[in-house]
């Protein structure tokens, strides 16, 4: 709005100026029907709701123990007439009521230690699931890219963010040319070190003498799933697998799309 020159005042808006105004809100902000209550009012801490996870908890245990008391207290009132019908009906769903109860803080257990552990209960388990796979005879690689899958999703929902010269990209000798310019190429544009190692022994010499804050790791499944588990548990790292048309360690290929979004992730 612009200020009225010294000695005047402002103009009252005219009618039709309101009209304008009004017509500005409406096209401004179109209210999605989630908040079709809101009472137009300014909203609490400025609209600012960042919580902790205590609330989640907390309130689906209250909300699990109201269901539990209250199907409790239904099955009570209505034992006379379930007798009725069955002398054993009360204490059945009696029983029912309490399996309910234990499973409903069992399954909030797991998310809550899942939720504190973030991925290091999973990178306990990274191994045994192609173990298991190749038992049933599935190659390890198919197994361990999917726990990869897994892991990343679970990485890459942790907020993480770093400056460039806290973060390492790992690669290996066995890129292809092409792929090796490429992932040059994004380290340069962002400015993050690159190291090629050679063994996975190097590579977690390079994390011990750099103590980089975040790594984005690039290896084949076999390769990535033993790193992962020497390292993901103390630092974070988002773990990207490549292709390997020529067969193992040489001239591999990656998703250089992924890779730079990887990068982009932990950076600030
Ligand atoms: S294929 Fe795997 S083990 Fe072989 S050099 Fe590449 S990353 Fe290392």
């Amino acid at each position: 709005m612009s200020t009225p020159p010294a000695g005047e005042t402002a103009p009252s808006p005219s009618p039709s100026r309101h009209a304008d105004v009004l017509v500005k809100i409406e096209t401004d902000r179109r209210l999605g029907h989630e908040w079709d209550e809101w009472n137009g009012q300014p909203l609490a801490n400025g609209g600012d709701f960042r919580s902790t996870a205590g609330k989640f908890f907390l309130f689906t245990a209250v909300g699990l123990t109201a269901i539990v008391v209250a199907s409790a207290a239904g099955i009570f009132l209505l034992a006379p007439r379930l007798a009725q019908l069955a002398q054993w009906l009360p204490r059945a769903l009696y029983l029912a009521d309490a399996a309910l109860a234990l499973a409903g803080f069992i399954w909030l257990a797991l998310i809550g230690v899942s939720y504190v552990t973030n991925r290091v209960l999973l990178l306990k388990t990274l191994r045994l699931a192609s173990r298991v796979g190749e038992v049933f005879g599935v190659q390890r690689d198919w197994t361990d890219n999917a726990a990869i899958a897994v892991y990343n999703r679970l990485a890459w929902a942790r907020e993480w963010r770093v400056r460039a010269n806290e973060m390492l990209i790992l690669i290996p000798r066995c890129l292809s040319r092409t792929a090796l310019e490429g992932v040059m190429e994004i380290a340069k544009r962002y400015d993050v070190a690159t190291f090629v190692a050679t063994r996975g022994a190097y590579a977690r010499q390079a994390i011990r003498e750099r103590r980089p804050k975040a790594v984005v790791a690039v290896a084949c499944e076999r390769d990535m799933v033993s790193g992962l588990h020497d390292v993901a548990g103390r630092l974070p790292v988002l773990g990207l697998t490549m292709q390997l048309p020529n067969g193992p360690c040489k001239d591999a290929s990656l998703d250089l799309v992924k890779m730079e979004e990887f990068v982009r992730k932990y950076l600030r």
